[in-house]
């Protein structure tokens, strides 16, 4: 039964009822939500909209799903968490489309996440053309990461890793003693390999490049594994008189090749760090057998319109799908004679082609023809993720179901949001519910039904202020969504452009889909990067910019390996460009991403910012730990001192369950705090370092009022909207959003240098419009101390409040990747080709 509320509406089928919602800040929430209708929740950051929908909606339709399928998963419910809420009646089941939080960790491709490769496969195998007295290649002999597919060479990488003189001796003129053999271990380990050449009489006090060419190759590279008498330290001489003489040696020793460590610590380590470092003695070239296409000869052999699958799946959905079309129709030429003479396989190819052009057909509507079906999934943005899931979703054919999606509009370029309203449309159309939490006001204006939540973010938010047609919100004073829906210009007017200080010159800017751009970046003022999804911003702005600056400044970047795909390190095909002008402007750049801050739940917030010094160290100050002689190490939950040795502090423990995925549940030691019960017998004020852990930064800002250092660090926080979140809160439960806007106040509570270059890539993400203008005003401050700010943005009230506009375009891959108008915004909202500038025109006013 609907709430007063809630006025019925005929073309509702009924209603999900929500009765005592209380999951995290939620209070007490009854609502009402009609089904087959789209849903959008909305709120400012932290108000509760996902503790409602994906919280206890989804949670409790996913719980009840699996209680419906799975005995084995019943027995885990006590463990599973059951959303706290007392009832809900009407919840049909629901498909959650997430926006993945921290980096996905299974290598997949657009073509594996969309499954059109399964099809593109079956097409080669039963459709292809096959050289005279080939046998067929079955559809899994068309995949790199079958052992029946997987070029023998490379074992399906596409590329081979081979360590050499110059990787594993970067300096030759060094002796052995002096480390001239880089490549093994640093510690004991190659002090060891080191006394066993003396043993074996190989000189290790000469230079290496003066040792003889063939010992020199025995010791990196063999693969014989000799035995020999070590005497840790003795002379050479000393040595050899003691071999001699068969004294007791301390130990025996075993050799190992510079090669063999680097290869076997690459193969076995569970660490990254390792990993990380046994690649760098490593060069990878491309694999002489398939030339980087991953298959063995016999899948390569197999064409289709002329192309191999590894071609084929290097094209652009978009010409895919052109390509497709005539088979698909059956007008393709050329086709004739042989479908004459395979009449089965003419049918055949038809059926895959149709299936795949029309599924195709989706993925374009949503704006994504730009891909590839090779493309890896790490280097997607998860907007793009989201949405190939979405497209997945749309040609399943599902009826009946909830799907419940987070910021579907992320990484959208207006134009593009309005192909993603139309898929969410056929997906309603279909029969199906969709409960969307979004931001973007032209997603909100579609809705058939709101419910917002507020009023603010954290305890000052968790009720619904209002659930019905989006019309009646205009009623509701106290909702925040209220006057930026209605009134079309709350937000202040966009200020008086601000002029250059001079200019950041890139020339011949060659990368993905950037063929030997040149562009000016203005220094001093505040910049916005806008363009149709995947024409080039990121290219431009996130890689080209930050990697020429970077280098130019010797500053360090993070690499491929770093960023969690190790194998991923193929230089781009071609990068090139370079700065000519301007870099005298510069001493700093600061990328603020939405790369997670962690990968471990060891990292927080807390631990990110420094904050967590601060706190430990007030800690370590209070009489009782002074008594008892604790540091602010023992303050820690990384160090054995106080942390709860059961589980190592993390808080929790591993459960390992037979035919199961392992599940987490809270350490029974400890119950979750991860410390010791002494640690937590100290106190500060009332409270004790796991509590505090726990608290709000809004509520810590009071906890320590009289503590100016941490209330400063605090301040900041929540100043970039972040007041909700929990100092503890693991880096692993963050949003990118939410990354990067710690990452941007840990960068604002440093004191001011100027002469920095801020880059962003899509801040918003995640921010309700009342938060985007306290973004903007922290990232003009940043400007109005001297910096350059360089954002890329889709929401055009950015653009507008921004002092200059690069428009990329005009379309996406191909054709994209240039500059098609650049200017204050009132210049570039005129700019005829621009695809932006009418939306850009329309936030101006
Ligand atoms: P929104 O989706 O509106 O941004 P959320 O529902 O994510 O807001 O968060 C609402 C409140 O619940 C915030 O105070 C947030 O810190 C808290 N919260 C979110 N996730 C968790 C969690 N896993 N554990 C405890 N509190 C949480
Ligand atoms: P935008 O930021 O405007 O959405 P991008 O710079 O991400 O656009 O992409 C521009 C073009 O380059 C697209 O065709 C995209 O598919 C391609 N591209 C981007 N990143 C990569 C990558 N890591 N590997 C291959 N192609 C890429
Ligand atoms: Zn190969
Ligand atoms: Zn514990």
């Amino acid at each position: 039964m609907p709430t007063p509320t809630s006025p019925i509406l005929p073309n509702f089928s009924g209603f999900v009822q929500v009765r005592g919602a209380r999951e995290h800040n939620l209070r007490h929430v009854d609502v009402d939500i009609p089904r087959d209708a789209l849903v959008v929740f909305t709120g400012v950051s932290g108000s509760g909209k996902s503790s409602l929908a994906f919280g206890t909606l989804y949670a409790e339709a996913q719980r009840r799903y699996l209680e419906s399928v799975s005995p084995y998963a019943r027995r885990l419910f006590h463990q599973m968490a059951v959303p706290a809420v007392d009832s809900i009646d009407g919840l049909p089941p629901a498909v959650a489309l997430q926006q993945q939080r921290g980096t996905p960790t299974t290598r997949s491709s657009v073509g594996s996440v969309t499954t059109l490769s399964n099809l593109v496969r079956m097409l080669y195998s039963r459709a292809g053309n096959y050289p005279t007295g080939q046998g067929i290649v079955y559809a899994e002999g068309f995949s790199a990461n079958t052992p029946e597919g997987a070029c023998p060479t490379c074992h399906g990488l596409g590329r081979i890793y081979e360590a050499t003189e110059d990787t594993m001796v970067p300096d030759p003129s060094l002796t052995i003693r002096e480390r001239a053999i880089a490549a093994w271990p640093t510690a004991w380990g190659g002090q060891n390999q080191r006394d066993i050449l003396v043993s074996m009489g190989y000189d290790v006090d000469r230079p290496w490049r003066e040792l003889p060419q063939k010992d020199r190759d025995w010791i990196l590279f063999t693969d014989e594994q000799p035995v020999v008498p070590v005497y840790p330290g003795y002379t050479p001489e000393q040595t050899q008189r003691a071999i001699r003489r068969k004294e007791e040696p301390n130990y025996m020793g075993t050799f190992t090749s510079a090669r063999r460590h680097v290869f076997h610590s690459f193969a076995n380590t569970q660490s990254a760090q390792m990993k990380k470092r046994a690649l760098q003695f490593m060069r990878g070239t491309e694999c002489p057998t398939c030339h980087g296409k991953r298959l063995r000869r016999e899948a390569l052999a197999v064409t289709f319109a002329g192309l191999d699958i590894a071609d084929f799946s290097a094209l652009p959905l978009q010409r895919v799908a052109a390509l497709l079309q005539p088979y698909a129709e059956g007008t393709a030429p050329g086709r004739a004679a042989q479908d004459a003479a395979h009449p089965e396989q003419a049918v055949v190819a038809q059926r895959i082609t149709q299936d795949l052009v029309a599924r195709l057909r989706v993925l374009l509507d949503l704006g994504l023809g730009y891909l590839s079906l090779e493309r890896s999934t790490p280097t997607l943005s998860p907007g793009e993720l989201q949405r190939l899931r979405l497209a997945t979703q749309l040609y399943s054919n599902l009826f009946g179901v909830v799907y419940v999606l987070d910021e579907p509009s992320a990484g959208l370029h207006p134009a593009d949001t309005e192909a993603l309203l139309a898929a969410l449309a056929s997906l309603k159309s279909a029969g199906n519910s969709l409960f969307v939490v979004e931001h973007n006001l032209d997603v909100i204006r579609q809705a058939d039904w709101l419910v917002d939540v507020g009023p603010a973010a954290g305890e000052k938010g968790g009720q619904v202020l209002y659930s019905g047609p989006p019309a009646g919100l205009a009623d509701v004073a106290a909702s925040q969504t209220r006057q930026f829906l209605f009134a079309d210009e709350a937000a202040a007017p966009p200020p008086t452009p601000r002029s250059a200080q001079g200019w950041l010159r890139l020339a011949g800017v060659t990368r993905n889909n950037l063929r030997g751009l040149d562009v000016a970046f203005p220094l001093g003022v505040f910049t916005t990067v806008t363009g149709v999804s995947g024409s080039g911003k990121s290219s431009l702005v996130s890689q080209a910019l930050v990697e020429l600056v970077g280098a130019a400044l010797g500053q360090a970047l993070p690499t491929a390996e770093e960023e969690g795909d190790l194998l991923e390190t193929d230089e781009p095909t071609s990068s090139g460009g370079h700065i000519t002008e301007g870099m005298e402007h510069i001493n700093r750049l600061v990328r603020v991403d939405q790369k997670p801050i962690g990968r471990t739940p060891r990292s927080n917030m807390a631990t990110y910012t420094g904050l967590f010094d601060h706190v430990r160290k007030l800690f370590a100050a209070t009489p009782a730990a002074r008594k008892r002689r604790y540091d602010a190490g023992r303050f820690s939950f990384n160090v054995p001192k106080g942390r709860c040795e059961n589980c190592h502090g993390e808080g929790f423990v591993m459960v390992e369950l037979l035919f199961l995925p392992s599940v987490y549940s809270p350490c029974p030691v400890c119950h979750g705090t991860r410390y010791n019960a002494q640690t937590l017998e100290i106190q500060y004020k009332d409270k004790n370092i796991a509590e505090v852990l726990n608290l709000t930064v809004d509520d810590a800002w009071t906890f320590f009022d009289e503590e100016p250092t941490v209330q400063r660090a605090l301040t900041v926080l929540r100043e970039v909207g972040l007041g909700y979140l929990r100092l503890g809160q693991p880096a692993t439960e963050l949003s990118g959003g939410e990354a990067q806007r710690i990452k941007l106040a840990t960068e604002l509570q440093r004191p001011p240098r100027g002469h920095s270059l801020y880059v962003l890539d899509e801040p918003t993400t995640g921010l309700h419009p009342a938060d985007v203008e306290r973004l903007l005003t922290q990232l003009h401050a940043l400007v109005a101390a001297g910096n350059t700010v360089v954002v890329v943005e889709h929401t055009m009230r950015v653009a507008a409040a921004s002092d200059w506009v690069l428009d990329i375009g005009p379309d996406a891959g191909d054709e994209g990747g240039q500059l098609v108008a650049a200017g204050t915004p009132a210049e570039v909202a005129k700019a005829r080709e621009s695809k932006t500038a009418p939306y850009l025109q329309r936030a101006l006013k």
